[in-house]
């Protein structure tokens, strides 16, 4: 039996070995003087690794029995923790055998090569006693912070570690985590727990890196904490990832929460697992509070939300889709926490896995209440217009019928006057009266026709088309006129192309159009210098269409955007019906009817007939209420 190497015992917990590289405190090491010089180091590792690992370690070294003696071959065993650790007896080599330290530590078998993968295991080791004194790091928790144990244990203040002093170590940490991870190794320092914590590694490199830290106490065989050992792993891409995870987590949560809308989840069977925070506020009260015994939640909750008249309809739906899977979209109204029923729009639809299994059921919940109630004002306004617009075509129709009648009464009126001039003359003119009766007897028949041709463009449909010749018609108008013609004296020209073919129109209405016009143009012009008051009526055929123009010499429009405005009028007397009607005429027979000012005065109505019958031409912005 050798003597123990007891001075070596222990590895720093509180003893002094001197050995331990980078170790700041030395002690007595007469004893040690009996090491061969290059195996102290191996010991001392070997005490290390004892210590961290908590596996004994066994290595071989030389020492000499006596001052000047042979170097002998022994082997040394650490062991993991406190009181003492125990030798073996030594090899049998004799010094300055072939033996290598390293074939020797080959020899020692698996105890060493274990300890030793401590040192290449990923992350880092380290140990230190009970003041917080490194006494053993891996040689990778050294180079990755470019520091010694010397450095680690270099005191940066006055105070020891446990009471609040730094160590070197300090620097190595992330400033906004020192403390705090400090402040808790000193907690289960003192307390002798286990400290499991992450903080942010500085490392040489200048990487900010995570870790996880586990450190242990290492205990003697009376349970006294004689020293503790760490691992430290780098967790940054797991903390990263497990950061990004749970910030997505979150902002996922916080978007369902935020979201304007209320949104719940249920269980394949429809059971209710989750309900979002503007939801619960919807309801206003607690829904574990509605469970009723042996009732499906989901049920207690409908009963408790839906409106009396939507429950059997909403039930209905959600028991349909639960039992087929299908998405539904409904319509419903649903209390609210005041008390009051709103509008709200549910949709449900199934989550499903790859295979097509339900997983879950999401069902978002929107309430349209506003929607419904701006909906409903506008069916009423919607009302309001037709009603109105009504009561505005009637108008229109017995002005238009008033206007339209208006003319062919003038004239019969005139015509019966000059009839008794006649008939009243000495001796009677019978002759005269009875070509006037005849007249009479035609503007009487062209009255009936106005208000049946009336009558039908109320009902939105034209007199019978017949294709007519437009030289005869426009005869007619002067004719109509004539009278007033003469008496504003108006000089009338009327121009047509000689290849005028017939076309298809339904003639009252069409000298309606032309009637109304010309005499709007005589009436513009009398407040002219009688010798510039002309008229002229030219009509020419332009494609697949007859054009006609009616152009006169007076002031022109005031108002021309307005002109054909229904109800638009300048004069004292005017209804404004009369352009308004004659477009719709015109449009009626698939053609198009503007006016325009003319240079220097005076204003040019226009209008045009297709040659065939086509569909109605409408005009752009056209709408009822012109016609
Ligand atoms: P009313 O003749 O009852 O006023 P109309 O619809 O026939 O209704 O005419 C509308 C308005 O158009 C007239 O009041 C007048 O101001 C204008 N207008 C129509 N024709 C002419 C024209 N030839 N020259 C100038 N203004 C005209």
């Amino acid at each position: 039996m050798i003597e123990p190497v007891g001075l070596l015992t222990g590895l720093g917990i509180g003893v002094a070995t001197g050995l331990l590289v980078g170790r700041r405190r030395t002690g007595a090491i007469s004893a040690t003087d009996s090491i061969h010089p290059d195996d102290r180091a191996a010991i001392a590792q070997a005490e290390a690794r004892a210590f961290c690992s908590g596996v004994p370690q066994v290595v071989s070294y030389r020492r000499r029995d006596r001052e000047g003696g042979d170097w002998r071959w022994h082997e040394y065993r650490a062991n993991p923790a406190y009181p003492a650790n125990v030798t073996v007896p030594p090899l049998v080599h004799a010094p300055g055998d072939a033996w290598t330290f390293a074939t020797s530590l080959g020899e020692t078998g698996d105890a060493v090569r274990a300890a030793k993968i401590i040192e290449d295991i990923y992350g880092s080791a380290f140990a230190f006693d009970t003041e917080g004194q490194f006494t053993y790091a891996t040689p990778t928790a050294q180079a990755s912070l470019a520091m010694t144990l010397d450095d680690f244990n270099a005191p940066l203040s006055d105070e020891p570690f446990l009471e609040g002093g730094d160590l070197g170590w300090k620097n190595g940490v992330h400033p906004e985590d020192y403390e705090a991870a400090a402040a808790e190794l000193r907690r289960c320092m003192r307390a002798g727990e286990p400290f499991n914590y992450e903080y942010r590694v500085l490392r040489a490199s200048g990487d900010c890196v995570w870790h996880r830290f586990a450190i242990r106490p290492a205990r003697a065989g009376d349970g006294r904490v004689t020293g503790w050992y760490g691992t430290g792993f780098d967790i940054d891409v797991f903390r990263k990832t497990d950061d990004a995870l749970r910030e997505s987590e979150r902002s996922l949560r916080e978007m369902v929460e935020t979201a304007p809308a209320l949104i719940w989840c249920m269980t394949p069977a429809g059971e209710p697992i989750y309900f979002s925070r503007r939801l619960r506020e919807f309801f206003g009260f607690d829904v574990d509070a509605k469970d009723k015994p042996g009732a499906p939640r989901l049920h207690s909750i409908l009963d408790a939300v839906i409106h009396p008249d939507d429950r059997d309809r909403v039930n209905e739906r959600f028991a349909y889709s639960l039992r087929t899977g299908d998405a539904y979209a409904l319509t419903h109204r649903q209390r609210r926490f005041d008390g009051v029923y709103r509008w709200v729009e549910t949709r449900i639809a199934a989550m499903r896995s790859e295979d097509g299994t339900i997983l879950q059921w999401n069902g978002v919940c929107l309430d349209i209440e506003e929607q419904i109630r701006a909906q409903d004002e506008l069916r009423q306004a919607q009302d309001k217009l037709a009603k109105a617009s009504e009561a505005a075509s009637l108008a229109e129709l017995s002005a238009s019928i008033a206007h339209e009648v208006n003319q062919p009464l003038a004239a019969i009126m005139t015509n019966a006057q000059a009839c008794r001039r006649w008939l009243e003359a000495d001796p009677p003119n019978l002759e005269r009266a009875r070509a006037i009766i005849e007249r009479v007897d035609r503007n009487a028949q062209s009255a009936a026709d106005i208000v049946s041709h009336i009558r039908a463009l109320f009902n939105r449909t034209t007199g019978p088309r017949t294709r007519a010749a437009l030289g005869p018609l426009i005869d007619e108008v002067r004719e109509l006129l004539a009278e007033q013609l003469v008496r504003d004296r108006i000089r009338l020209e009327i121009r047509l192309a000689s290849d005028l073919p017939p076309v298809p129109i339904d003639p009252v209405q069409i000298q309606q159009v032309l009637v109304n016009i010309v005499r709007n143009a005589i009436e513009a012009m009398t407040g002219m210098p009688p010798d510039r008051r002309r008229l002229c009526l030219k009509a020419v055929l332009a494609g697949d269409e007859v054009r006609i123009d009616i152009s006169d010499t007076g002031p022109g429009l005031p108002e021309p955007d307005r002109t054909f405005e229904a109800f638009f009028s300048t004069k004292a007397q005017g209804m404004g019906m009369g352009l308004a009607i004659c477009r719709s005429i015109i449009e009626a027979h698939g053609g198009s009817l503007h006016a325009e000012n003319r240079a220097p005065s005076g204003a040019c109505f226009t209008f045009t007939l297709p040659l065939t019958e086509g569909a109605l031409r409408q005009r752009p912005g056209a709408n009822g209420s012109s016609a």
